[in-house]
């Protein structure tokens, strides 16, 4: 027989939305709360590592590790899709960059009818989010539970790829998220004294003595009970065992781009005729929910360097592994420190466009894949990620088993804006690579090589090559168009009691990083959730 227990506020998936939920609900004390989470807590140790970030890709405890289907844009290839199972979710296993996006992306998203969402509106829950290792101005804020920090390791590597950046005439930046975003620079990380800030660490962990906030880990949601169309309960498996939570003023479904709709479609909410395909009974047919996925890809260019100066040539090394080690763990300082990204740029691949649509993750080190072993020898790495893909695609329930993987298709490069931006993008990053600055450490490009040069055969090297950059969004997207599936409160379109607060709400993609976003996204969601409550 199913147990059943009661909170206010039922909400599903402890990741980076989910966990500041929890904090901000159960603040005043008048609320019960009940976080659940499938994963565990977060006590793998390579989570709290920024460089741990390449354990996780294959940790399966801590990470769905879904897959696409085949990509037909990519020659049928399938591409890995990590996503964090754990407290933190995917701030739990992310390359912990903050980048927030283009103002321009906010003003868009209020453009299209989504009043209180333009970047006046927004910034403020940046800022309120936000504590900024080099003080408050205008764009950041201080004493927020989120800390943004410079790197533990300013390496000549990475500093060089700047200069080589503003050699081909890209402004130096120093700050992605102020005034403006085009520009080189270095990035800055969600890390406090060199260890990951992830949401379960700087909102969960700080509100857990609560007695109005209850966590469950191990805790799969397996359908969310509807009285008429109106959200009452979340059903979920624990230890074997199925439970009820019943929820006296609202569900929150924080799943994430690819779990919320499953969630919504397991639960009778989705496309009528995918649903009835499955036997689940239809609740609403909203035919938005999943439609509309949308990812950053990103293709890297590997260089071989003369020096051994870069990562591979530290982790290769015993000696010199050990010694890193110690550093970190003396001094929470040098190449463990080190996460997605050292350095980077936004530039813009045609000079019509008026803000850049490519951003270059720079990175010390060189691998065949994310996640798997570092090159024998000395590289670096630097990829080509197109900020604002035309593509779209799809998640849809295989099974009625919600322990089923979904279906996901990105359907990455199916439009000509998508390979031009690219392609392009490859060009301006092989003109850095080549200039004054960089000369000195480049022995010769690896991959995808000097003989890969004409635009047919850089868009097959992106076809071959191009993976995420682990962005996706949109699948419950925020609108009031018929497709849109939450209203401009994150409330569930037709149905009551229900919000969806996460990636999967983002109108559109971001120019950036998603993770500041969402969390920009679930600081505003408390406000209003408060508000009606
Ligand atoms: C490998 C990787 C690298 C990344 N690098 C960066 C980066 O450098 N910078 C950046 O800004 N962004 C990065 N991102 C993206 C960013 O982390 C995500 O956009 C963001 O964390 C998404 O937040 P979310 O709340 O939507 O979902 P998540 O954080 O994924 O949270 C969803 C949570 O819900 C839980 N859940 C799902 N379904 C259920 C269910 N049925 N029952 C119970 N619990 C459930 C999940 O286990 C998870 O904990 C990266 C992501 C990955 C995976």
């Amino acid at each position: 027989m199913s147990k059943t227990i009661e909170f206010d506020y039922v909400i599903v998936g402890a990741g980076s939305a989910g966990c500041v939920l929890a904090n901000r609900l159960s603040a005043d004390g008048k609320n019960s709360v009940l976080l659940l989470e499938a994963g565990p807590k977060d006590s793998n140790i390579w989570i709290h590592v920024p460089l741990g970030y390449g354990k996780l890709f294959k940790a399966k405890k801590v990470n769905w590790m879904y897959q696409t289907e085949p990509e037909p844009g990519l020659g049928g290839r399938t591409v890995f899709q990590p996503r964090g199972k754990v407290l933190g979710g995917s701030s739990s296993i992310n390359g912990l960059l903050y980048v927030r996006g283009q103002h321009e992306d906010y003003d868009r998203w209020r453009q299209h009818g989504n009043a209180g969402w333009g970047f006046d509106d927004v910034l403020p829950y940046f800022r309120k989010a936000e504590h900024q290792a080099r003080g408050a101005d205008d764009f950041h804020g201080v004493g927020g539970p989120l800390p943004v920090s410079d790197l533990g390791h300013p390496d000549p590597l990475s500093a060089a790829f700047i200069e080589a950046a503003v050699e081909t005439g890209i402004p130096r930046n120093r700050d992605f998220n102020g005034a403006t975003q085009e520009g080189a620079g270095f990035f800055q990380t969600t890390t406090r004294h060199g260890r990951r800030a992830s949401t379960a660490v700087a909102y969960l962990r700080p509100a857990k003595g609560r007695n109005n906030l209850h966590v469950e880990t191990a805790a799969l949601a397996q359908r969310i009970v509807f009285d008429g169309h109106r959200a009452v309960a979340v059903e979920y498996r624990k230890t074997g065992s199925l439970r009820t939570a019943r929820a006296r003023k609202e569900v929150l479904v924080c799943g994430g781009a690819y779990n919320s709709p499953q969630l919504l479609q397991l639960s009778g909410v989705g496309p009528a005729d995918l649903l009835r395909k499955h036997g689940i009974g239809v609740v609403l047919d909203a035919p938005g929910v999943g439609h509309d996925l949308q990812d950053h890809m990103q293709v890297r260019i590997v260089t071989r360097c003369p020096k051994k100066i870069t990562l591979n040539d530290i982790v290769n090394h015993p000696l010199r592994r050990i010694l890193a080690g110690a550093r970190y763990a003396a001094f929470r300082t040098g190449p463990l420190t080190i996460a997605a990204g050292t350095s980077g740029a936004f530039f813009k691949t045609n000079p019509r466009l008026a803000t850049p649509d490519i951003q270059i993750h720079f990175l010390p080190f060189s691998t065949d894949k994310m996640g798997e072993k570092l090159h024998s020898f000395s590289g670096f790495s630097a990829s080509v990620c197109q900020l604002r893909p035309e593509s779209r695609g799809s998640l849809r329930i295989k099974s009625a088993d919600p322990a089923a993987a979904p279906e996901i298709r990105i359907n990455y490069l199916s439009t000509e804006v998508d390979r031009t931006a690219n392609v392009e993008g490859l060009k301006i990053l092989r003109k850095i690579l080549q200039a004054p600055s960089l000369s000195s450490y480049v022995t010769e490009e690896f991959e995808p090589g000097i003989k890969v040069s004409t635009d047919e055969e850089l868009l097959n090297f992106c076809r071959r090559r191009g993976s995420t950059v682990y962005h996706p969004t949109s699948t419950c997207r925020m609108g009031s168009d018929p497709l849109a599936v939450v209203d401009q409160r994150l409330r569930l379109r037709g149905i009551g009691g229900l919000r969806v607060v996460d990636a999967s709400v983002m109108p559109d993609l971001v120019s950036g990083n998603t993770n500041a976003a969402v969390i920009m996204i679930a600081e505003k969601a408390s406000d209003m959730i408060l508000e009606d409550g």
